[in-house]
């Protein structure tokens, strides 16, 4: 006897998240038929709408499937399931996207899938050694769309006409590339070749890709053309090419990440924990700070003097192809000069890397919006963003209060982000770098248009630091908004990590970093805040310190040292390895300068807290980059247990000041009475993490708040960091870090736009 039909039920789905151009509509697609279900999917806005008609039972399983199985680089955030009236659909079928004016996600960049890699070394696949082999899972998105809604012909893919084969597999239902809009293969996809400086081609395709690896084995660099701008590539095993590149590309000492292709040829030249190891081989395949092994047999001019390496796994079919051919480590560096934004354009790229390569290895997919690598580490359980760009960017964050009005915050002078705001979602931009110079500025001012086009934004506030006289201040101002709002640097620290986790009540915060606008004109740096979105209270900070020379003792640390020395009242022997090789001279006209006033600003800075040790120490007196020494001091520290120095707390007037002068004449005394200078190192950070928790619980308990939100860049210091939080829980408070964005300015933007946004809403 045959069973009876089962009841027959129909429901509508709503999902939101990142659900577009992520593959999500075929997977539905093929969930739907695998379990016999008829109705539709479509896009609508940034939601992906889906009507299901069948067997209760079944379309019960389509729900927890749709959950559980969802493509790897999607992400929901809400689904809401409604029962509806049965229409008598036949079959399941994706329908034309419906584009009202809700919060458009673009999707972020996504590393090549195993699926992908595994074809593009099978032999017998269609696409076997295919540069530009994609699938709906993975690809390039961000970087080379041009509009919404994600289709091929609003992206640079839009030059290649599909082959039919492609064509074929595009509009197949049960294909992996059923509506790949990316999708391409040797027949139709863009065209990788080899340049030489003069611009004569050397060979197309695979030939191109073998004579760009074998210059590299002879120590040759690489220009590459990637997915968010050029890399500069150089052999990492080959010290004098290595050192080659650094004199060529003016960069000295700051650190070159390398690459590899597989997970197992990371663990060959570094330590990678399980969690580490899943964040190389996420699909957004950052740059992830690694300890590297002591048998690596890598440059030493990788990463002079600091105990980690920026490691990152191969994360487009060409870097894979390149890097099977090359058989070594590469570095891949940034294609810019110095500082500059990184170049993206064919004759951008000619133009300005010319003078520091041998060789362009180049493909003619344009990309359409500037992207660097990102860069994380792991600190204890849990990822802190150095830099958050390529595969993170542009998901929005979410802001704990809906904006009356879509915001432009501008964002910080230096490591700069801007953050579009419509409602509640924050689309925070990749990283743009310092805002010095008109190349950042003009680069500034073009990814801001790019993202009012792709999110459809227009802002009516904008959003600047106090200062004056920054140009992120001028971009502001030449906006002709009809509204600028003005926020503090560490009040923009703060806000940001405690709008990240929803809290809109009063925290005790803790911003540390190297330099921002105070609201008395001196150099903030490590402030104690009482603050909500709303404003704030300096309840505590750094002892101020006269920096002779102003911006200028951010690179010569042993100048934090004289300031520092000068609070001492009398010359002080303890300090006497801070100037040495310091032309006597020179260390007079500065003393000079102090004593007189002469540009010598206040600064309550923890960054030069960081160097006025290191110089003391004898470890750096002159930095080649902002953050240097820090680095090196966090580097010899290591995790060597050490306890606390001397480092009062004392009240003048309502205001804790927290003096590190008696610590700073012990680390000097110590090195001098031959203590190691790694154990001082680490006592040094004790110090800071010892009176950073005091000052944060005696204002907190004041306060009555059992909150406290860590800011600023002195945090991405992962001894630093784990010292303090692990002493905050000890002491029961509640600790608010960035994790969705980093601690450093990277994250200011966000944190500009949380205060408008809250001001906006609440006067
Ligand atoms: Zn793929
Ligand atoms: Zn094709
Ligand atoms: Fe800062």
């Amino acid at each position: 006897m045959k069973p009876a039909a089962p009841p027959k039920s129909a429901r509508f789905l709503r999902v939101n998240g990142v659900v577009q151009g992520v593959g999500f509509r075929p997977f539905v697609h093929r969930l739907a038929q695998r379990l016999g279900l008829s109705g539709w999917v479509r896009n609508v806005a940034g939601t992906v709408e889906i009507h299901l008609e069948g067997p209760e039972a079944q379309v019960d399983a389509f729900e927890r499937s749709l959950r559980a199985d969802a493509p790897p680089v999607s992400r929901i955030d809400g689904l809401q399931s409604t029962s509806v009236v049965a229409g008598g659909v036949d079959g399941f079928s994706i329908i034309q996207s419906a584009d009202a004016d809700g919060v458009r996600p673009v999707p972020p960049d996504v590393g090549t899938c195993s699926s992908c890699e595994a074809e593009l070394f099978d032999n017998t696949d269609l696409r076997f050694r295919h540069p530009f082999i994609t699938c709906t899972d993975c690809g390039p998105r961000y970087t080379i769309i041009d509009e919404l809604p994600y289709d091929r012909e609003r992206t640079s893919m839009k030059a290649f006409v599909p082959c039919p084969r492609c064509a074929t597999e595009y509009a197949t239902p049960t294909d992996r590339r059923f509506h790949a809009e990316t999708i391409a293969c040797h027949a139709c996809g863009p065209r990788v070749w080899l340049e030489d400086t003069a611009g004569y081609e050397r060979g197309v395709g695979e030939t191109a890709i073998l004579l760009a690896a074998t210059a590299l084995r002879v120590g040759a660099i690489v220009a590459l053309r990637g997915l968010g701008g050029f890399h500069l590539a150089v052999d990492a095993t080959n010290d004098a090419a290595v050192r080659r590149l650094r004199e060529r590309k003016l960069r000295d000492a700051k650190p070159l990440a390398v690459m590899v292709r597989t997970l197992a040829d990371a663990r060959a030249i570094a330590d990678v924990s399980a969690r580490e190891a899943a964040l190389l081989c996420s699909s957004a395949r950052p740059i992830v700070l690694l300890h590297p092994r002591d048998d690596a047999m890598l440059s030493s001019a990788l990463a002079p003097g600091l105990d980690r390496l920026g490691v990152m796994l191969a994360y487009t079919p060409l870097h894979h192809l390149l890097l099977d051919a090359v058989a070594r480590v590469l570095v891949m560096t940034s294609g810019n000069l110095g500082d500059e934004p990184i170049a993206i354009g064919l004759d951008e790229g000619r133009d300005r890397l010319r003078s520091l390569v041998d060789l362009f290895l180049l493909h003619d997919r344009e990309i359409l919006s500037r992207c660097d690598d990102s860069v994380v580490r792991v600190v204890g359980a849990h990822e802190v963003f150095m830099r958050r760009a390529r595969g993170y960017a542009p998901v929005p964050v979410r802001l704990p209060v809906s904006a009356p009005q879509p915001i432009i915050a501008v964002g910080p002078h230096l490591k700069n982000t801007f953050t579009l705001v419509r409602g509640d979602e924050a689309f925070v931009s990749p990283h743009i770098g310092d805002l010095e110079g008109t190349e950042a500025l003009d680069h500034w001012r073009q990814a801001y248009d790019r993202f009012r086009a792709l999110f459809r934004i227009e802002p009516t506030v904008a959003v600047r630091d106090l200062h004056p006289g920054y140009l992120s201040t001028r971009v502001a101002e030449e906006l002709g908004l009809s509204r600028i709002i003005a926020v503090q640097h560490h009040h923009a620290h703060i806000a940001a990590a405690a709008a990240e986790h929803g809290v809109t009540t009063p925290v005790v915060g803790l911003a540390f970093d190297g330099t921002g606008y105070g609201d008395d004109g001196n150099v903030w740096g490590a402030e104690v805040l009482v603050a909500d979105l709303s404003g704030y209270r300096r309840a505590a900070h750094l002892r101020y310190v006269a920096l002779p020379g102003g911006d200028l003792a951010a690179h010569e640390p042993w100048r934090v040292a004289l300031g520092y020395e000068a609070l001492a009242g009398a010359q002080t022997q303890s300090f006497g390895l801070a100037y040495y090789g310091v032309p006597l001279s020179t260390r007079v006209g500065v003393g000079q300068q102090l004593s007189r006033g002469v540009n010598s600003p206040l600064a309550s800075s923890m960054g030069r807290l960081f160097d006025a040790a290191a110089a003391v120490l004898g470890v750096r007196r002159h930095a080649s980059f902002e953050g240097q020494a820090a680095m090196e001091l966090e580097a010899l520290a290591g995790d060597l247990a050490a306890t606390p120095l001397p480092f009062p707390i004392i009240e003048q007037g309502g205001m804790l000041i927290l003096d590190p002068l008696p610590m700073l004449i012990a680390l000097g005394e110590g090195r001098q009475h031959g203590v190691d200078v790694t154990l001082l190192a680490a006592r040094f950070h004790e110090s800071i993490a010892f009176a950073a928790s005091e000052v944060a619980r005696r204002v907190a308990t004041d306060a009555g708040i059992d909150t406290v939100a860590l800011g600023g860049g002195s945090f991405q210091n992962a001894r630093l960091l784990a010292s303090i939080e692990r002493r905050l829980g000890e002491a029961r408070l509640r600790v608010l870090v960035a994790r969705r964005l980093g601690p450093n300015d990277g994250a200011i933007s966000y944190g500009q736009a949380a205060v408008a946004a809250w001001r906006m809403v609440h006067e």
